[in-house]
């Protein structure tokens, strides 16, 4: 009997955790969460949106995933009577640049296999989404929302139902490599195993990194912040109103997101975080923060995005800057609409160039693999990615 330890309760784990007994009735399955519950940082702190993989490089993990995960998402969804609903999106051209950019989209969606996708005028777009103004847009019917907390429950929960021993409360603090096994320290406890994989999103490079793997690519936080719309105001969008995402970043740019649960969010820009796990606006990590300056890709890429950086850090303490923002697709929207909301904070992997990776990334080191980079869309890639790395990890036995 094969024994497998799983690091982090996120959405990932779960569905690793739940995919290595699909592949494996009879393995033995152990999934480790520091926290008293899953889903508490990335997972449950996203938009909640299930892409339809329309920017991703065609033939890249995430375009690949993407489209398999997404529909294995609805698939678990629907199995298990989980909110999901495809309320379709609009990427709003604002001007001729825009609608330069969407081409490429259009390009790469059809390349990907997204169903549906097409161009739409300004009067299509008025018919679609009658309070958003633009010159165009593209339109992806198959976009969808979901409630990714309750989907990593139930992940976590069935994974149980096959066997899995579901560890809260148990943070890991060692992984190691011995001869043929790997062993597993959380506090007091020790554990051999045939196999570890790490999903620990925001501590991803630590862990790697304390089992031995190489020191590059680090996770960079990037912390997202939203606003919500006030109750009356939820029916200025009908879907997923996005504005066309600037090719040298791999964040969307601040979208309207309406939610299973009826609510409507606003968000989320990308400001450095000054703590991988403290979501208010000026919560500091020393050592969060030490390992930020002293990275030198950070650095580098610091140095080449500083003003990016400071329109984002303006819209991130100024409300009014915030509206403005989003008042560009929606021009009846004031400031008065919006109210504070929750906030996220991204791990998003950098190497030493300065270079924030696009793709998902995995590493091996020994008996341990780790899933180094898993920003989104990688929520709705998770039932696909689990697959993939159950996959890869197969091949290193
Ligand atoms: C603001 C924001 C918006 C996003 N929007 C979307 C979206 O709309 N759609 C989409 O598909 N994706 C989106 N994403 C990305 C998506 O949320 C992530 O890609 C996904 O949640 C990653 O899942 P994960 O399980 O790897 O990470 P996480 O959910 O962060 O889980 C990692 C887990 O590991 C645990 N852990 C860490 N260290 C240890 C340790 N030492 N011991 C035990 N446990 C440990 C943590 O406590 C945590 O529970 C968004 C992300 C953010 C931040």
């Amino acid at each position: 009997m094969l024994r497998f330890a799983v690091v982090g309760g996120g959405i990932l784990g779960a569905a690793v955790a739940r995919q290595l007994l699909l592949t494996d009735p009879g393995a033995s399955v152990t999934l480790f969460e520091k926290e008293a519950d899953f889903a508490l940082h990335q997972t449950g702190r996203n938009s909640g949106v299930v892409h339809a993989g329309l920017y991703y490089t065609p033939g890249s993990l995430k375009a690949q995933l993407c489209r398999r995960g997404g529909g294995m998402l609805r698939d678990f969804c629907v199995e298990h009577d989980i909110a999901y609903r495809m309320c379709g999106k609009v990427l709003v051209a604002l001007d001729e640049q825009d609608r330069a950019r969407l081409a490429g989209i259009a390009d790469r969606a059809q390349k990907n296999g997204v169903p549906g996708v097409r161009h739409l005028s300004s009067g299509q777009l008025r018919d679609l989404e009658p309070h958003v103004a633009g010159i165009g847009g593209l339109h992806s019917p198959t976009t969808a929302i979901v409630d990714f907390v309750a989907v990593t429950r139930r992940l976590a929960a069935d994974a149980e139902a096959r066997g899995a021993v579901l560890r809260r409360g148990s943070r890991v603090t060692g992984l190691r490599n011995r001869g043929s096994e790997a062993i597993l320290t959380a506090g007091a406890y020790e554990g051999a195993f045939d196999q570890i994989i790490v999903c620990a999103g925001l501590q991803a490079d630590r862990l790697a990194m304390a089992a031995g793997d190489g020191t590059d690519p680090r996770v960079v936080p990037f912390r997202g912040e939203y606003y919500r719309l006030r109750a009356e105001k939820r029916d200025l969008v009908r879907g997923l109103v996005y504005p066309v995402p600037d090719p040298r970043f791999p964040f969307l740019g601040v979208h309207l997101t309406p939610r299973v649960d009826g609510e409507v969010l606003i968000g989320p820009n990308a400001v450095l975080a000054l703590s991988r796990e403290g979501y208010r606006r000026f919560d500091v990590s020393g050592r969060d923060l030490w390992d930020i300056v002293r990275y030198q890709g950070f650095r580098r890429f610091a140095r080449a995005n500083w003003r990016t950086g400071l329109a984002e850090v303006r819209g991130s303490v100024s409300k009014a800057a915030f509206a403005a923002a989003a008042r560009r697709y929606v021009p009846q929207l004031v400031d008065d609409d919006m109210i504070p909301g929750p906030a996220g904070i991204r791990a998003q992997a950098m190497d030493r160039a300065g270079t924030l990776l696009d793709d998902f990334c995995i590493t091996t080191q020994g008996r341990i693999l780790s899933v180094r980079n898993a920003p989104s869309p990688a929520a709705t890639s998770a039932l696909a990615i689990a697959e993939h790395v159950v996959g890869v990890a197969a091949g290193e036995r």
